[in-house]
């Protein structure tokens, strides 16, 4: 270990980085800033053992000449400038097959979706602002008509994401008051949001009807009293209940509600437009389907599904929508104008009925087999004349993002065997491909990794051919 006397100045190590890293990438006060922090972490080591040597009698330090310790704090100060000049949110290739995936970011936008957030993102827009007018107008006005054509609502509104719908209309709807919910669908959604929990947090009192597998319309009529503020039901979406089941269906819980006069709230969670049953997935609840059947403010995700941005949609009675609009709260839940125009330039797509080719999520659901083999062969071939044992394999990709729980769609992949990698193991390489540039996240199987196209833009093939072929070749010969 480097004794006090033999560490260098500051204005030393500053320099030996620069030469480094260019003297332009950051300005000289940040690097000045870091080698200083690094010499006086490494000044506080050294007290600590001048000091308490005896408890560290199992701290071996390796002999290294003073080249050695140098270059050692050279590269200690450049990983503390690391975080300056790398950004930490990075692109991520999914080779996963989950196609709405919540930790690699959800939907991936359209061309249509970020052109519309280059043209607004970087200029001035009329956010709030009435051009007829010329003067103030308001944000939510720009969704409100095109949602509403959409999805045959009377109105609408767009919050931060669909946590903050729910959030925002039991506050606005049923503080101090009772909402109606079947204990079957009292759920966690994912990642600790739980429906109990939040009801809570609204200053609302839950009341659950039913048992956990069986709840009928009687149940919430009989719990419905002058405290009642809502009849709530939740799409239990990454879930599913079978064998001796019943779930009251939304029409029947509105006929409830409508005799009593108590409005109904459907959270539908990934919520979709396009009817999931005709790309051979089971029927995921439409929201038009939820409106036909007289839910009072329906709630989804802008970013499942839908394939736009992270936003929460609320749909429905114009009375509802505007007194959520109305509340202190709405404005800590609003949307910025990225998500708006992203979110804007996605539903015209469904407007124009062009979304099962326009958006990605879509796009990647609806993918033919026979799309996908040329490309899956294509990646196989080359891994092989570049002397890597890969091969094709039948997988099955997923939807995610708590939709379709079981659902899969048959998929083609391109599979390494952790027998062909052997003295590497399946986890070494996952991880270097993760953590190399761009990222790579596969799916680990039994005894395989598999790279499942479905998730793959084709843009993308031939960049991860080559991280493939470089990690596997750099972990086997060191
Ligand atoms: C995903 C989900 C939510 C939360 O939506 P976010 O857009 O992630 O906030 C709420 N309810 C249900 C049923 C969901 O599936």
């Amino acid at each position: 270990m480097t004794a006090f006397r033999n560490l260098p100045s500051v204005e030393r190590l500053v320099r030996a980085v620069e030469e480094q890293i260019g003297a332009e990438a950051l300005p000289r006060t940040r690097l000045v800033e870091a080698a200083r922090a690094e010499l006086d972490a490494v000044r506080a080591v050294l007290r600590e053992q001048r000091d308490g040597q005896q408890n560290d009698v199992n701290v071996v330090t390796e002999p290294e000449n003073a080249y050695q310790a140098f270059e050692r704090l050279v590269a200690a100060v450049r990983r503390r400038l690391h975080t300056l000049t790398t950004p930490s949110l990075r692109p991520v290739i999914n080779a996963s097959g989950v196609i709405i995936q919540t930790n690699l970011g959800r939907a991936p936008l359209s061309d249509a979706a970020l052109a519309a957030m280059q043209a607004i993102g970087t200029g001035y827009s009329n956010l709030e602002y009435d051009l007829d007018a010329g003067q103030r107008g308001s944000r939510s006005v720009h969704l409100t008509a095109l949602l509403s054509q959409i999805t045959g609502a009377e109105s609408a509104l767009v919050v931060n994401n669909n946590a903050a719908a729910i959030y925002l209309a039991l506050i606005a709807l049923a503080t101090g008051r009772e909402v109606i919910i079947s204990r079957g669908q009292a759920v966690e959604i994912g990642g600790g949001f739980r429906i109990p929990d939040v009801l809570r947090q609204s200053g609302a009192t839950l009341v659950e009807v039913g048992t956990t597998n069986r709840t009928y319309a009687r149940d919430y009529a009989a719990a419905i009293n002058d405290r009642t503020a809502l009849l709530m039901r939740v799409h239990t979406s990454n879930f599913r209940l079978a064998g001796f089941v019943h779930e009251t269906s939304l029409a029947e819980i509105v006929a409830v509600g409508r005799q009593h006069g108590v409005p109904v709230l459907d959270d539908l969670g990934s919520g979709t437009l396009l009817p999931t049953a005709l790309y051979g997935l089971s029927p995921e609840p439409t929201v038009q389907e939820s409106l036909v059947a007289g839910a009072d403010l329906v709630m989804f995700s802008g970013d499942k599904l839908l394939g736009g941005s992270q936003a929460g949609l609320i749909v429905g009675r114009k009375d509802l929508t505007d007194q959520l609009k109305g509340h202190p709260l709405a404005r800590a839940l609003r949307v910025d104008k990225n998500t708006l125009s992203a979110m804007e330039a996605t539903l015209m797509a469904y407007a124009r009925g062009t979304a099962p080719d326009e958006i990605p999520v879509w796009r990647m659901i609806s993918m033919p087999l026979e799309r996908l083999r040329p490309r899956v062969e294509a990646v196989a071939n080359q891994l092989q004349a570049a002397a890597i044992p890969a091969h094709v394999v039948e997988c099955a990709s997923a939807v995610g993002g708590g939709s379709l729980p079981g659902d899969t769609l048959p998929s083609l992949g391109v599979a390494l065997n952790a027998s062909d990698l052997a003295p590497l193991t399946l986890d070494d390489i996952a991880r270097a491909l993760r953590t190399g540039e761009p990222a790579v996240v596969p799916r680990i199987a039994a005894e395989q990794l598999i790279f499942d196209l479905r998730t793959v833009s084709p843009q993308h093939d031939s960049t991860l051919f080559e991280r493939i072929c470089n990690v596997v070749k750099h972990q086997t010969t060191p």
